[in-house]
This record gives structure tokens, C-alpha cells and sequence, in this order.
């Protein structure tokens, strides 16, 4: 027998990606939009979820209380901001649901907040949740592996829609991460977040970031393997918000069947060694 359709409520339910969420669910079979959840004060508020994403009224209106939408929720698709992803966070905890976290520019002390939650929420969290970048992300890993003893300098460049108000993007840093990883650094350690002035030669092993904002684009991301007189250049470009959202109901229905704790990205597409 089948089983139900997997109840979501999508938090930030106005935002750029929560209306392609709710777009994204009406088109999903095995999902349906049991809630939606705005901050307070949002002028969202009592409007009907589906008419603001432009698919027709669903019957589901935005409110601003989480705690009564996950109490019978599966589970919940959040890009949103870090203060209230970790909010969402410790409640899916308490309701034992899934938890699906797309919002970037989280600090160390948020993700350890995250990390505690996913005793009891199943969470699935990631910079992106585009089968592209994370297929992208293996071949950067092993690029960097390949040529970690070459010399090779490693470069990432990303461009983003002039809303965006976090940089480095949280694709441009899971590329950092895994091109550290396949270099087998820390990214932290080696990370060149910002140049300006006069400073110096490029230190031989770092990972540089370099960030563009401007206009609608959705999100480009190249990583730059430099050597003497060649370049390889990996890159992904995003044409349409749809792609994060599809992988984020993915994400939802895969963690359904998951024991708490939490995952990735590379987890739910099988793409983790
Ligand atoms: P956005 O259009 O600004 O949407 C964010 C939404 O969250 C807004 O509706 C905002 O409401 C709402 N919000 C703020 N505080 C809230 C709270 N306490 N409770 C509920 N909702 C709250 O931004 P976006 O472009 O959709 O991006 C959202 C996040 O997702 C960003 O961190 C972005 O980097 C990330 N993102 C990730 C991926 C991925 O694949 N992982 C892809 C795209 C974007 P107000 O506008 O009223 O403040």
C-alpha cells in the first residue's frame, strides 16, 4: 500500500524560494502543502499560499505560528535566514519531523545548534540542493585530489542576484569544502575570503573566493584549478530557483524513511562515498 502524502510546511513561505517551494509541492506527487509560515509582521500573513505563488487558492493561509503547523507536519522546507532556521530546528526536534535547510550563511555557533537538533529532527541540510552542483562538487573533490601535488592554485568565483546578502554563497563555500577535502585540508584553515590592497603574492595552498552580485541571475559557480600556462574550469549555472526546490521535496521524502540525524545533499542523491 502506499503511503500518505508526506505533509510539508514550507517556512518563509513569501520568500523567492518559498513560492517556488509551494509551486514545486502542488507539482510533486507524494507531497502536499499542509502549512505555511511567514515571520511576524509580514504583509504575507492571512493570504492563501497558493495565490501568492501563483498556482490558485490551495486553502492553506500564511500564518506566523510554526509550533501549531509542525505539531501534525512531516516535515519542513526552509530557505530562510539563520536566526530562524535554528529556531525551526529545535521545534522540528520536538515534533520529530524532517527538516529540510536550504537557508545559508549560518555561523559556527548556528550549525552547532543544527547539529544538536538532528538528535531527534532528521535534517537535511545543504548549500545547495541541486543535483548539478553536488555532482559538480564529487568532480571538484577529485580534481583537487589529482592535482593537490602540482602545484595547481584553486579558485572559486560565484555570481548571485543583487538581493542575495550573504557572500561567500553557500554553493561557492560546499565547493571550497570539497575541493579542501580533496586536497585533504581544512577549508577553514585555507580559505582567502577577501583581497583588497596591497597583499602580496598568493599564498601557495590557499582556496580563494572572489563574489559578484548584480541583476536577477540565479546563481553561477565556477571552480578555477590554475597551473603554469593551463586552466581547467568547472562551472554551474543555475537558470531557474525550481532546481533547489525540486531537490528540497526530494530531500524531504527521502529523510522520511531516515533515523534522526543529520545529512546532506550527497546523502539523499547516493552521491556520498
Ligand atoms: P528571500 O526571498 O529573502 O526569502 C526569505 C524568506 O524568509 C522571506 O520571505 C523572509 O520574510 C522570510 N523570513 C525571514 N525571517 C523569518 C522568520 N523568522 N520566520 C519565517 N520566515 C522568515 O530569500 P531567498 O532568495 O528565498 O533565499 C532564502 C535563503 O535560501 C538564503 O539563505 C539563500 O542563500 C538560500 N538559498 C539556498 C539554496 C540552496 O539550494 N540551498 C538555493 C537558493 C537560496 P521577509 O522578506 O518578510 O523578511
Amino acid at each position: 500500500m502506499n503511503s500518505p502524502a508526506m505533509k510539508l510546511v514550507v517556512v518563509g513561505a513569501s520568500g523567492r524560494m518559498g513560492q517556488t517551494l509551494i509551486r514545486v509541492i502542488c507539482e510533486t506527487e507524494g507531497a502536499v502543502l499542509h502549512a505555511a509560515i511567514d515571520r511576524p509582521d509580514s504583509p504575507a500573513l492571512g493570504k492563501d499560499a497558493g495565490v501568492l505563488a501563483g498556482v490558485g487558492e490551495l486553502g492553506v493561509a500564511i500564518t506566523d505560528d510554526p509550533l501549531k503547523a509542525f505539531v501534525d507536519a512531516d516535515g519542513v522546507l526552509d530557505f530562510t535566514v539563520p536566526a530562524a532556521s535554528v529556531e525551526y530546528a529545535e521545534l522540528a526536534a520536538q515534533a520529530r519531523i524532517v527538516h529540510v535547510i536550504g537557508t545559508t550563511g549560518m555561523s559556527e555557533e548556528d550549525e552547532a545548534k543544527v547539529k544538536a537538533a538532528s538528535r531527534h529532527a532528521r535534517i537535511v541540510k545543504s548549500g545547495n540542493m541541486s543535483l548539478g552542483v553536488n555532482l559538480l562538487g564529487v568532480l571538484v573533490k577529485e580534481a583537487a585530489a589529482a592535482l593537490s601535488a602540482r602545484g595547481w592554485d584553486i579558485e572559486v568565483l560565484e555570481m548571485h542576484h543583487r538581493h542575495k546578502v550573504d557572500a561567500p554563497s553557500g554553493t561557492a563555500l560546499l565547493l571550497g569544502e570539497a575541493a579542501a577535502e580533496g586536497r585533504g585540508v581544512s577549508l577553514k584553515d585555507k580559505a582567502v575570503k577577501v583581497r583588497d590592497g596591497h597583499t602580496g603574492a598568493r599564498e601557495e595552498g590557499t582556496i580563494g573566493f572572489a563574489t559578484l552580485r548584480g541583476g536577477s541571475v540565479v546563481g553561477e559557480h565556477s571552480v578555477l584549478l590554475a597551473g603554469e600556462g593551463e586552466t581547467v574550469s568547472l562551472t554551474h549555472k543555475a537558470t531557474d530557483r525550481s532546481i533547489f526546490a525540486r531537490g528540497a521535496v526530494a530531500a524531504a521524502l527521502w529523510a522520511r524513511d531516515q533515523k534522526p540525524g543529520l545529512y546532506s545533499m550527497l546523502d539523499v542523491l547516493g552521491l556520498s562515498k
